[in-house]
This record gives C-alpha cells, sequence and structure tokens, in this order.
C-alpha cells in the first residue's frame, strides 16, 4: 500500500472497523515516512470449495441461481431473493472465514428460505440434506407444522386458552 502522498511503499494501520454490512474493512493508514493519513477500504476475499474440489470465489449470483430453481412456481419475487443472498454472505462474512464449503453455503440458505417460501425450502432441504426417504421429509415438514402452530398461537393469544 503506496501512501499517496509520497509513494512511500509501506503504512502503518491507526485504526480499522468493519462496515455496518460486514462485507469490507475501512483501515485508517499513517504513512512513516512523511506523516500523511489516509484510508482503504479492503473486502476480504472469500472463496467457496466445490464438491469436486474445484475452489473458486464466492458469487451471490450463484446462490440467487440455486435457491431461484427452487422458487419455480412460488411466489419469491427477485427482490426476495437478492435480499436472501444478501444475508447468508453477510452471515458467511462475519464469521470471518476466508473460505468455506459450497455445502456449508446450501446449509446457511436453509434457515433463510425456510422464513421466505416453505414448498421452496422443502425442495432445496431434500437436495443439500441429501433426503433419501419419506421419513426425511415427514421429520422437517412436522417441525414445520410446529412453528405454524407456534405462529398461529402468536397471532391469536387465548383463542383456545
Ligand atoms: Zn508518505
Amino acid at each position: 500500500m503506496h501512501c499517496p502522498f509520497c509513494r512511500h511503499p509501506d503504512s502503518r494501520v491507526i485504526d480499522s472497523r468493519t462496515s455496518d454490512d460486514g462485507l469490507s474493512i475501512r483501515r485508517r493508514r499513517q504513512c512513516p515516512e512523511c506523516s500523511g493519513r489516509f484510508s482503504t477500504t479492503e473486502t476480504a476475499s472469500l472463496m467457496v470449495i466445490k464438491r469436486s474440489g474445484v475452489v473458486e470465489p464466492f458469487s451471490r449470483d450463484k446462490i440467487v441461481s440455486g435457491v431461484r430453481k427452487a422458487c419455480q412456481g412460488r411466489p419469491v419475487t427477485d427482490v426476495d431473493l437478492a435480499g436472501l443472498a444478501q444475508r447468508v454472505e453477510e452471515a458467511i462474512r462475519q464469521t470471518g472465514v476466508s473460505q468455506i464449503e459450497a455445502n456449508d453455503i446450501g446449509l446457511s440458505i436453509l434457515p433463510e428460505l425456510r422464513g421466505l417460501d416453505v414448498v421452496a425450502y422443502l425442495r432445496f432441504a431434500s437436495v443439500y440434506q441429501g433426503f433419501d426417504s419419506l421419513a426425511d421429509f415427514e421429520s422437517v415438514i412436522e417441525s414445520l407444522r410446529d412453528d405454524e402452530r407456534r405462529l398461529t398461537d402468536v397471532a391469536e393469544p387465548g383463542e383456545d386458552a
């Protein structure tokens, strides 16, 4: 990091803070040569390890396209998908990891999708959690029903008390 004032090739970090969205780090730097102060914004690199072993840069678009398939025919908008992908990326970056397995991204998508559309969630979960029997579907559907009951209880207090 060259000093923008005297081109000195080194600088000292005097303050650093993570942006509100957790996606970048802003550093306040000082040049040891001329004492000039300047700021830099750095986005940490995040790599994805695919099941094949191939490593590629994290892509929010890939989350959107992956989830969109599960949402076919469901009332989920592009804005919903973009918001989901953003929250997933922020959650991953906030853990501070620089590499993540593709499968772990799928797992962090699940709770977000569950809040968005239960049918899309079931489709997605069946792939990512490797459902191989009706019992797998049944246990997830049962937990979704529990959630629904809890929500109904909150929405209508005292109804059947
Ligand atoms: Zn300088």
